[in-house]
C-alpha cells in the first residue's frame, strides 16, 4: 500500500516528469462536500444532479435548484464544480416526467435524450446553473450524449438562456463519453465540447452490451476490459487534437490500479469517490508519464480485463 499522508493529500499531484493530474471528487449533493475537501479533492468532477430530482412529486423549481448548486459551489470555496444535467431514465425513474414505458430503457429515453424530450425541465436547470456565483466556477456536463445533434440542441438552449440572463461570457460545456459513438467520433465532438468526462460505468455497459443492473453479468462487467480502454484512448486522442482535456468520472477512476493506464491514455483529471483521493494522489506522484503511456499501449493488447490488472500489478506492485 502507498503511504498517503494527510498533509500531502491536500497538495496538488504532480507526476515525476512534472505533469499535473487533477484529482477531484464525485458528489451527490451539498452533504458530500466536507468529506471531499477533507480528503484533498481539488474540486468536483461530477455532481450528479439527479439526486435532487428523485423521490419527490414535482420537479425542483429554478430557485430551489440554484440554492442547492450554490451551496455546493460555496462549500467548494472557488474550486471547479462540474454539474451534470439531469441523468434520469433507465434505472433512475423520475415519475413526474411521465417517461414512456420502454422495453429497453437503458437504450431509450434517458440522460440528455430525456432532457431534450422535456426541454422545459432542461431550460430551468440550465438557468439555475447559469446563476451560480461566481460565474465560471460551475461548468455544465451532459450525460448520454450519442450524436453531435444532442450537443447542438442543448447548446441552443444554453445560448438562449445566456441571452435571457444577460450573460456574455460563455459557460464551459462538456460531454460525458459513455456511449461508444461519442468515443469513436471524439475528434468531431472535441470541436464543439469544451471537455470530455468519461463515464466508465455506462461506457462498459454499452461497449460489452452487458446490463449494468444485471446481477448475472456483474463479474463480467469489467471496466478494465481492453475494449473499454481503447475507447478511452480514442476519446483522449480526439480531445488532444482540439486542445481539450479529458477526465474520467466513472468508477474506474476510483481504482488506483487504473490511474497509470488512464494517465497513459491521455487523461489528466480523475474524479473519484472522496475516500480514494489520498491514495490516488500518492500514486500519481510516483508515476512517469512516458512509462504510463508505454504500459497503456501494452494494456490495449491484453485479452481481458484480468490480464490488464495483472499487467499493472507486475509493473507497479505497490498498487
Ligand atoms: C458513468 O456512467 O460512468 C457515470 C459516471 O454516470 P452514472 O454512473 O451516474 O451513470
Ligand atoms: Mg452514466
Amino acid at each position: 500500500r502507498l503511504a498517503a499522508s494527510r498533509a500531502a493529500s491536500h497538495e496538488p499531484a504532480f507526476m515525476t516528469d512534472g505533469t499535473r493530474i487533477e484529482v477531484v471528487a464525485n458528489l451527490g449533493g451539498p452533504a458530500d462536500v466536507a468529506a471531499a475537501l477533507e480528503n484533498g479533492a481539488e474540486g468536483c468532477g461530477l455532481m450528479r444532479s439527479e439526486f435532487l430530482f428523485l423521490d419527490r412529486a414535482t420537479a425542483p423549481s429554478e430557485d430551489e435548484q440554484l440554492e442547492h448548486y450554490q451551496a455546493i459551489a460555496t462549500g467548494l470555496e472557488g474550486r471547479p464544480l462540474i454539474i451534470r444535467t439531469l441523468d434520469a431514465g433507465a434505472d433512475k425513474d423520475v415519475p413526474y416526467v411521465g417517461l414512456p414505458r420502454e422495453d429497453n430503457p437503458a437504450l431509450g429515453m434517458r440522460g440528455v435524450r430525456m432532457s431534450l424530450w422535456q426541454p422545459d425541465l432542461l431550460r430551468t436547470q440550465i438557468r439555475a446553473i447559469l446563476r451560480v456565483e461566481p460565474f465560471g466556477q460551475a461548468k455544465l456536463l451532459l450525460p448520454m450524449v450519442a450524436t453531435l445533434e444532442d450537443l447542438r440542441r442543448v447548446r441552443r438552449v444554453i445560448d438562449e438562456e445566456m441571452q435571457s440572463l444577460g450573460r456574455t461570457t460563455p459557460i464551459e460545456v462538456g460531454i460525458m463519453v459513455e456511449v461508444p459513438s461519442a468515443a469513436l467520433t471524439a475528434s468531431q465532438f472535441a470541436r464543439e465540447a469544451d471537455f470530455f468526462s468519461v463515464g466508465t460505468n455506462d461506457l462498459t455497459q454499452y461497449t460489452l452490451a452487458m446490463d449494468r443492473m444485471s446481477s448475472h453479468l456483474a463479474d463480467q462487467l469489467d471496466p478494465f476490459h481492453p475494449a473499454v480502454l481503447r475507447l478511452i484512448g480514442l476519446a483522449a486522442e480526439g480531445a488532444k487534437a482540439h486542445g481539450r482535456w479529458v477526465g474520467v468520472c466513472g468508477s474506474l477512476a476510483s481504482f488506483p490500479k487504473a490511474a497509470p493506464l488512464l494517465i497513459g491514455l491521455g487523461v489528466t483529471e480523475l474524479s473519484a469517490t472522496a475516500g480514494a483521493i489520498p491514495e490516488i494522489k500518492a500514486l500519481v506522484r510516483t508515476l512517469d508519464r512516458k512509462r504510463c503511456a508505454e504500459i497503456a499501449q501494452e494494456a490495449l493488447k491484453c485479452e481481458s480485463g484480468e490480464a490488464v490488472r495483472h499487467l499493472v500489478a507486475t509493473v507497479w506492485p505497490e498498487v
